[in-house]
């Protein structure tokens, strides 16, 4: 079977900016509600849901496949990953944000200090394309367990797959609107930004990360970014060649490079260069393109990305580039195959700019020290991987990469790890979604101190002793100044 798929065609409303108002409006309600609920509760409302979406995860799987154009095993691969992190989320909510003690420390030894993490209220969710469901489920799964409410703006070429998962949620809750999604393009993105929400989570380009950030500095309303990147896969002079390149092969072609960790610089230590070419040229040479059932990647998803693909060959070509497998004629709209280029001029925008597309530049390297530091010259800093057989160079290179995640010997190991924060730095973005920190991203913050009984010193008083001003010097000069 071969799928009907067409972004072009895929239809939904756009909202008015009264009507995004309206939802988050909606959704303040529910989150009085939902924020109310004990950490069990909205537990055993989140794995419902969970199950409720693997339960009917064939027509979201269709749904995801019409849209972006993926083939089908993909898909599903996308919605396990989506569900395990909001398996995770719901089950970890309570361990990580439930009021913890500190101590309070010699100076306030008379107060019981403790920090709560509050639900934050309605958090607006905008979504990328590529990962329709994973990529937003990292932030929808991490805010609702959070306990807050959720108005979800997908991307403008996946509407039905976001509205599928509100729907869900609905099919579940339906007076409790903790879920909803707002179709639409940019225009609608924006108004979700205006709209008062209490935290923003985007996850798309870095140029678009810069002007919901505008927007949002308008009423202070704090965001994460999860932002594009230019991911650099390492090889190690003791690298298993055969595991490294079959591994590069998936993290740069998969999904037809349109993952935003996706493996898109590749630079191997000048003494096993040539064999690593060789066995990557072979193991993406043949890769099936296109929408058939069997496909291995289909089309690409948004068409301009296709003279992103393009212009960028062409220029690591007439730079000196060589094509290794395919080239320009590669380049077939709305299908790009496989193109390997090899020694690429590090400033030519196929090293310097996200492609987004399956191409992937191999640079050969001295050393693995001058492959972490050409890898840390981008300006973005999402993702690496690093194959070595030394520990302490695995250790080496994961202590000096300037990147959010890294994976040794293996691609997007991060990926399925519901524990492990997941995030950039640079123009990749700032914040985290995923693990404790991406449950404390959408929690507010609250220290609370009790007095159990008087200060020994009475220091916080306009009528301070002498003697107790005497103990604070003395402490200060004789303690602190040890
Ligand atoms: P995009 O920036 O074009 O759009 C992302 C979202 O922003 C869409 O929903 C879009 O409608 C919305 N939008 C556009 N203009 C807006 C505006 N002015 N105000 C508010 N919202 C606006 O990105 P894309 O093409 O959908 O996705 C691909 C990009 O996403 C790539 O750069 C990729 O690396 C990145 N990405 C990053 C991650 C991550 O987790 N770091 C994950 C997936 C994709």
């Amino acid at each position: 079977m071969t799928v009907q798929h067409s972004p072009e065609r895929t239809t939904a409303p756009t909202p008015s900016d009264g009507e995004v108002h309206a939802a988050v409006a909606r959704a303040r309600d529910a989150a009085l509600w939902w924020g109310a609920l004990d950490f069990t509760d909205r537990k055993g409302w989140l794995l419902e849901f969970r199950s409720r979406i693997a339960r009917t995860s064939a027509s979201l799987i269709d749904t995801v496949r019409e849209e972006t154009g993926k083939p089908k095993d993909d898909a599903l691969l996308e919605v396990m990953l989506a569900v395990e992190h909001l398996t995770w989320a719901a089950k970890n909510a309570r361990r990580v944000l439930r009021e913890r003690s500190v101590h309070p420390g010699l100076v306030s030894i008379n107060h019981a200090a403790s920090v709560r993490y509050q639900p934050m209220g309605v958090v607006g969710v905008i979504g990328p394309w590529n990962y329709p469901v994973y990529t937003p489920m990292g932030s929808l799964a991490y805010a609702m367990a959070a306990g807050n409410a959720v108005v979800f703006k997908p991307s403008e070429l996946t509407p039905r797959t976001g509205t599928w998962l509100a729907d869900a949620w609905a099919s579940l809750a339906a007076p409790h609107q903790v879920l909803q999604t707002v179709t639409g393009d940019g225009r609608v993105g924006e108004a979700l930004c205006r709209s008062g929400v209490d935290k923003l989570a985007f996850t798309g380009s870095t140029a678009t990360a810069k002007k919901v950030m505008a927007v949002c500095a308008e009423t202070l309303t704090p965001i994460v970014v999860e932002g594009g990147g230019k991911d650099a896969l390492l090889v190690d002079a003791t690298a298993d060649l055969e595991a490294a390149a079959t591994f590069a092969a998936f993290g740069a072609m998969g999904n037809a490079g349109q993952t935003c960790a996706g493996v898109e610089r590749i630079y191997v230590v000048e003494e096993v260069a040539d064999r690593f070419v060789d066995i990557l040229t072979s193991r993406v040479r043949d890769l099936r393109v296109g929408d058939a059932d069997d496909a291995q990647y289909g089309r690409m998803t948004l068409p301009k990305q296709v003279d992103i693909v393009r212009d960028q060959v062409e220029d690591a070509l007439a730079r000196g580039g060589r094509a290794v497998v395919g080239g320009l004629e590669s380049v077939r709209a709305p299908y790009v195959d496989p193109i390997v280029l090899l020694d690429v001029p590090e400033d030519s925008s196929a090293v310097a700019e996200e492609t987004f597309g399956p191409t992937v530049v191999v640079n050969r390297v001295r050393d693995l020290d001058e492959g972490i530091e050409r890898a840390n010259a981008s300006k973005y800093g999402l993702g690496a991987s690093v194959f070595t057989a030394s520990k302490a160079a695995a250790e080496r290179a994961a202590d000096r990469l300037r990147v959010g995640v890294v994976t040794v010997n293996s691609v997007l190991g991060f990926a399925a790890v519901g524990a492990l924060p997941f995030g950039g730095v640079g123009d990749s973005g700032f914040g985290r979604i995923h693990g404790a920190d991406g449950l404390r991203e959408f929690s507010r913050v609250k220290s609370v101190t009790k007095q159990r009984f008087a200060a020994p010193l009475g220091l916080v008083t306009m009528t301070r002793k002498r003697r107790d001003v005497a103990v604070a010097r003395l402490l200060l000069t004789k303690v602190y100044g040890r």
